[in-house]
């Protein structure tokens, strides 16, 4: 896919950001209570920016472990197919797990990770999206946790990339082409 010339518009700032993290993690410490048995689950690559912020703000003991979906390759097409490409190290029998999106759009993703980590019988099994684009929505999913329902715009940063650029933006910003393509 070639590359139309774009620029970026700050949606989310940094500072937005991080209010909404705190706001997020005392309700998942109010959910999760006195747990030691948290698994932190990041799915790669979108979400690593988010899930790093999110559990330096979480006062519970927590592990940390990364499940890899195949999702939008270079592309800014959504595929309804969803493939796991890296699963967990380790076993989530028993455990309580929150698991960690960047955005939830159609909600093929989500709802196929979710649906296979509770087949593993996990003790609870919850989810945080930092965005979610509700008018995007193709299956019946709600995230947990939503830190920002967003407009339909693509959007990049914070963990979040266009053909693998800008995911070291502080924020989160509107991909805007500036010539007709
Ligand atoms: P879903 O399966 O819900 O349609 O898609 C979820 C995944 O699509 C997200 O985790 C993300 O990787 C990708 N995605 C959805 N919207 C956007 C967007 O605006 N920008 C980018 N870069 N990826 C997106
Ligand atoms: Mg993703
Ligand atoms: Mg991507």
């Amino acid at each position: 896919m070639s590359q139309r010339p774009y620029v970026i518009d700050v949606m989310i700032s940094a500072k937005a950001i991080a209010a909404r993290i705190e706001e997020l993690c005392e309700e998942i410490q109010t959910e999760f209570g006195n747990t030691d048995k948290l698994v932190v689950v990041g799915l790669l690559r979108g979400s690593f920016v988010f899930i790093a912020d999110l559990v330096r703000e979480l006062d519970l003991p927590i592990e940390v472990d990364f499940l890899e979906a195949s999702s939008y390759g270079d592309a800014m097409e959504s595929s309804r197919e969803v493939r796991i490409l890296k699963d967990l190290r380790g076993a989530i029998e028993g455990r309580d797990v929150l698991v960690v999106e960047d955005i939830v759009d159609t909600g093929h993703t989500l709802n196929h990770v979710t649906h296979l980590l509770q087949s593993r019988n996990p003790a609870r099994l919850k989810s945080i999206a930092l965005l979610d684009k509700p008018s995007r929505r193709e299956v019946d999913f709600r995230s947990d946790w939503i830190g920002f329902e967003i407009p339909d715009e693509f959007v990049v940063g914070y963990g979040i990339d266009y053909a693998q650029r800008n995911r070291n933006l502080p924020f989160i910003g509107k991909v805007r082409f500036t010539e007709d393509g």
